[in-house]
């Protein structure tokens, strides 16, 4: 008899000490049914992953990539081993695997490596002798031997990527929050859990900072239709589900409010207003390998202007850098940053037949006193720059101005 496969996702908040890791392996032999065939992927214990990073950088400020790799992939060993153990105490039978040793096969971009190909030969080995497999997720190999990691939050990336490789029947998603939210619970107590979203909506928000999901992860499921249940590991309740299409008739004008801190902004004051110096100053960035999101360049009245744009806080340095150099050589003005900004954004497909969202975005926040420093627009979101000191405020008074607060 085939037995169904079923991929479970447990992240470091689910598995963050040893009573967890006990809670969780009861709760995985709970889900063990005859028919049946788990494959769990962990991440790291609690904030192992952090800790890690911190050890890093305090002997090196700007560590090698291949050697973070080599450092950040253990956590994910230590956590597979534990729980193999742990379900082993309770009477059956399970193995942990490192990415290598199942074969998920990468690109050598350490810290950010794309997935190429899954082989899963050990797990659908060690599945027909009826072990409960443990893979090590964030992880990966490449071609020359080489370990590496797929981003932060990668764990979800390797649950789903093993869900298409191994042609799961369901993806089931553990964290410590119910499903996914109309906003981060953590933030607002009254956010609503969404019963289900689309995966096109879900990849925005988690682009735009829901960290629940890795956004990567979102763009494989959506690529290879693979429907996920986001869940809490703490109780029992049924979460999200995310899928290509909702039954909703209608779709609201906005379905979630996020917020990231992990911007930063640059700016380059007094800059000639000429064709070719946007060129010029933004081939030196990407060259350092910066990535450069949200552009504002205000019209010039005196044959100068200023342009400012964001980068992701880790490639700051790098940014700025280039940018010094490359402002001296078209004689621009001087180089200012600030690393205290927030990006909050309001998602959903609805906008695009929905007219005055943006209006109605900006109203709320000059009501609640928030400043707008930079605003970006997709088809289905829109973006602000305000101060970090003020997204809690602004992301409360956003959520309460969409109705997206809990039914009473
Ligand atoms: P895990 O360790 O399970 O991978 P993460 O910390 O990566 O968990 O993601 C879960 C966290 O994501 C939650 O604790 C919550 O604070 C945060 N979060 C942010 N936005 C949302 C949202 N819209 N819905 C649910 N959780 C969210
Ligand atoms: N432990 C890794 C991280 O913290 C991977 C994950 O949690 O999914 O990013
Ligand atoms: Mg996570």
């Amino acid at each position: 008899m085939k037995k169904n496969i079923i991929v479970q996702k447990y992240g470091g908040s689910s598995i963050a000490n040893i009573d967890r890791i006990k809670e969780v392996a009861k709760r995985i032999l709970g889900s063990k049914k005859k028919n049946n065939a788990l494959v769990i992927v962990v991440s790291a214990l609690g904030d192992t992953t952090n800790e890690l990073e911190e050890l890093a950088f305090k002997i090196n400020k700007n560590p090698p990539e291949r050697e973070m790799d080599m450092l950040m992939a253990t956590g994910e060993q230590i956590a597979c081993a534990l729980l193999a153990m742990a379900i082993k105490n309770l009477g059956h039978d399970a193995i942990s695997f490192t990415g290598t040793q199942v074969g998920i096969i990468t690109d050598c971009s350490h810290t950010k490596a794309r997935i190429e190909t899954i082989s899963a030969r050990r797990i659908r080995k060690a599945l027909a002798e009826n072990k409960i497999v443990i893979v090590a997720g964030y992880q990966g190999v490449t071609e020359e031997n080489e370990i590496t990691t797929l981003g932060r939050g990668g764990s979800d990336l390797t649950a789903v990527a093993l869900a298409q490789a191994l042609q799961a029947k369901v993806c089931e998603i553990y964290t410590d929050v119910g499903g996914i939210y109309t906003t981060d619970p953590r933030i607002v107590k009254n956010a609503r859990k969404i019963k289900t979203i689309t995966f096109e909506e879900m990849l925005e928000m988690a682009s735009l900072g829901a960290q629940v999901m890795q956004a990567r992860s979102i763009e494989v499921a959506k690529r290879f239709n693979i429907p996920i249940h986001v869940r809490s590991s703490f109780s029992k309740e049924e979460g999200t589900m995310i899928v290509k299409k909702t039954s909703n008739l209608e779709q609201v004008s906005v379905q979630g409010v996020t917020s990231s801190r992990s911007e930063a902004k640059i700016t380059i004051c007094a800059v000639p207003d000429q064709p070719g110096i946007a060129a010029k100053i933004f081939t030196e960035v990407s060259k350092v390998g910066a990535t450069v999101d949200i552009i504002v360049q205000n019209i010039s009245h005196t044959r100068h202007t200023d342009i400012s744009f964001t980068v992701p806080k880790t490639h700051l340095t790098k940014a700025l850098n280039a940018v010094k150099i490359v402002a001296k050589k078209i004689r621009a003005g001087e180089v200012q940053h600030n690393n205290n900004i927030a990006r909050i954004s309001i998602v959903g497909s609805g906008m695009r037949s929905h007219h005055g969202i943006a209006a109605q975005m900006f109203r709320t926040l000059a009501k609640s006193k928030v400043n707008i420093e930079m605003i970006a627009t997709s088809e289905i979101s829109i973006s602000c720059i305000i101060s970090n000191r003020q997204v809690a405020k602004a992301v409360k008074a956003l959520h309460k101005q969409f109705g997206l607060s809990k039914r009473k």
